[in-house]
């Protein structure tokens, strides 16, 4: 099958990061700390401004970004599905404008982290049919993200998607997965029932 991966939260530990980011700032702000866990980091979890926001997210979201370590079992099961016959297509919202090469940003550190694909394709992550399209052209059997706007565009156009679990988005019906064991049963159960 044609597995469609995304990157921020599914291989890359980015939330865990820019939440750590952000409670260190949040000490040279008003030190209020997390206001609301279920909310996410930039739009509610902290008591900041869209101003505050946007002056240290946008300066610094490239350094992080760098900086992500893998989500445990990230690099195994995907080795795994490739020896299993799979197409890895990793399909990343990260040409949104935030970085200024994400391309090469983005090569280098599945590079360094050793991370196989078949396929790597970009998409601006703010357009929510993005990758539901580029799901469609690449004929991507399951799609795998932690965005319930993304995952739910794949839905509609009858491509299965799975959901990566994270406190802000446990409102979402869509079908969960907590980890990348979850994730690699999902695709053999799923394989071995068409
Ligand atoms: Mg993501």
């Amino acid at each position: 099958m044609r597995i469609g991966i995304d990157i921020d939260n599914v291989i890359s530990n980015f939330d865990e990061v820019l939440k750590k980011e952000f409670l260190e700032h949040d000490k040279a702000l008003r030190n209020t700390g997390i206001v609301d866990d279920n909310l996410y980091i930039t739009s509610g979890m902290f008591d900041w401004s869209k101003e505050e926001i946007c002056d240290f997210y946008y300066p610094n979201v490239e350094r992080i970004a760098k900086s992500l370590s893998l989500i445990d079992g990230s690099k195994e099961y995907i080795d795994k599905l490739k020896r299993e016959g799979h197409f890895i297509c990793i399909i990343t919202g990260r040409d949104n404008g935030e970085y200024s090469n994400p391309f090469d940003m983005t090569k280098e550190w599945l590079n360094k982290h050793n991370i196989y694909y078949d396929e790597l394709i970009f998409t601006n992550g703010k357009d929510k049919e993005s990758k539901a399209r580029v799901c469609l052209e690449n004929n991507i059997d399951i799609m795998i993200d932690d965005s319930v706007s993304l995952c739910k565009a794949c839905l509609d156009n009858g491509i299965v998607a799975l959901l990566m679990d994270k406190p802000c988005n446990r409102s979402s019906n869509i079908t969960r997965v907590y980890n990348w064991e979850d994730i690699y049963n999902f695709i053999s159960f799923y394989r071995d029932s068409r």
